[in-house]
């Protein structure tokens, strides 16, 4: 520890890698454990059935046999609530789903979920309106890590991702938007591959976890862009929770537990308005400089496109479990999207568009100003699953920042890498 496999000011943002660790392990890291562990931020809103609207061929759930049932939890077969007494079939070389290590735990929480509205986001494809399918997952029960989900099917996920909808830019561009979608996947994609060798089953027979520090070096460490990548969609995502910090803030954390509840409420303080992050790191993105030239909100619109497909292409996940995460986290970076770049073009939360009927015109005016006028046609507003979905994401980029910077050099070193 002490010294980073890179160095210097994070490509396409506004701090360094070394301010990037030391923030994040001084204050990020402490306050999203705790955070993601409170009643609000524990339970996430999901449908885990697939309809998957590509590959029809397949089937719509690859490896259906590999899912937990889903059903109301009075109904759930004992089994399937201790994990560990499941009866297992070790013949399920491809997905581990089912087995204890890999069992999705739809913990309900009934006082969870109220008083938020629903509202479209237009970054993601989520039909997430309230019906049978959903379920509530908690988790802390479901932690991110290997489940043996490998082959045809993830490859296939990532190569349509990659490929179709976001592939890599030329190596020398200069436009930022244009870089922008590969390396929120890209990154993402090194934080999901982090979580596995962070937490790898090492042997089948003892069921023993641990690290796996060449998966590691394989597929993150000894690709510099990669981790730079890591460290981009971080800031992203830092920028967005701080940007909606007046939002934030005031949202309602209410799960009928006052004393957990006030606890989430300071912990969110704490993060939103921490002295440490805006002396060290004001503006850890600065997203006001996009889509400005010609051709910036066409740009944008495909960017959403994609970003929309990318969101659909998460319901052909066939492990359980990773779908879960999938989902949560493309449903944060949308989020984080959402924060900075939709709003009428309006890239600064402290103003408000309003419309003038008489004139016929919008204009913007900024906060201060808005108790002469009645009508606000553009305001931030998140859903409650949103708001989950951002944070957890958030705690997921911060552990995989802070695992690679306390094994990263050790390892680069041995392998002989950068
Ligand atoms: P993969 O990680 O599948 O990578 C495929 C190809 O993408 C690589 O060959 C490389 O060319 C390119 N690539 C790899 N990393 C990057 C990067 N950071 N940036 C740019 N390009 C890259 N498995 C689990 O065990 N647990 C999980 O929780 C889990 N969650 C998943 C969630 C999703 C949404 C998906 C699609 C898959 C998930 N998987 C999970 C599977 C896992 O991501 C791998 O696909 C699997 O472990 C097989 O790895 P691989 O070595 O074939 O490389």
């Amino acid at each position: 520890p002490g010294t980073h496999t890179q160095s210097g000011i994070v490509e396409d943002c506004c701090c360094d890698y070394e301010t990037v660790d030391h923030l994040n392990e001084e204050v990020l890291d402490p306050l999203l454990q705790e955070l993601v562990k409170t009643p609000f931020f524990r339970y996430f809103k999901v449908k885990l059935w697939c309809d998957c609207p590509f590959w029809p061929d397949d089937g719509m759930c690859i490896l259906r046999d590999c899912s937990v049932c889903e059903c109301p939890e009075h109904e759930f077969p004992e089994p399937l609530k201790r994990p560990s007494s499941l009866g297992l079939s070790s013949d399920d070389l491809v997905c581990r789903e089912g087995k204890p290590e890999a069992a999705v735990d739809r913990t309900l929480d009934t006082k969870a979920f109220r008083g938020w509205i629903e509202i479209d986001n237009p970054w993601t494809n989520d039909d997430e309106t309230d019906n049978g399918e959903m379920t509530y997952v908690n988790l802390q029960l479901n932690p991110e890590r290997y489940t043996g989900y490998t082959g045809p099917s993830p490859r296939r996920i990532w190569d349509a991702i990659y490929t179709e909808n976001c592939p890599k830019y030329p190596s020398g561009e200069f436009c930022q938007q244009k870089k922008i979608l590969y390396k929120l996947i890209s990154g993402l994609h090194a934080s999901i591959s982090i979580h596995i060798a962070a937490g790898y089953l090492l042997d089948e027979a003892t069921n023993l976890w641990g690290q796996n520090l060449t998966l590691l070096y394989d597929r993150v460490l000894r690709s510099p862009d990669r981790v730079s990548n890591l460290y981009f969609t971080f800031l992203f995502v830092l920028r967005a929770v701080t940007k909606a910090a007046d939002y934030l803030e005031q949202a309602e954390y209410d799960t009928g537990n006052p004393e957990e509840d006030l606890k989430t409420q300071s912990l969110m303080r704490q993060l939103l308005y921490n002295p440490k992050i805006q002396a060290a790191c004001p503006l850890p993105f600065d997203e006001a400089k996009l889509w400005k030239g010609q051709g910036g909100p066409e740009l944008k619109q495909q960017i959403q496109r994609q970003f929309r497909n990318i969101s659909a292409l998460m319901d052909c996940v066939g492990c359980e479990k990773c779908r879960l995460w999938g989902k949560l986290q493309v449903l944060g970076l949308g989020t984080a999207l959402k924060i900075l770049f939709s709003g009428d073009g309006r890239e600064n939360l402290a103003e408000r568009v309003i419309y003038l009927p008489r004139i016929g015109i919008k204009i913007c005016l900024r906060l201060t100003w808005l108790t002469n006028f009645h009508v606000i046609v553009y305001q931030l507003q998140l859903q409650r699953n949103e708001v989950i979905a951002l944070t957890n994401l958030l705690n997921r980029l911060s552990e995989s920042v802070k695992f690679i910077h306390e094994v990263g050099p050790s390892i680069s070193k041995t392998m002989g890498g950068p």
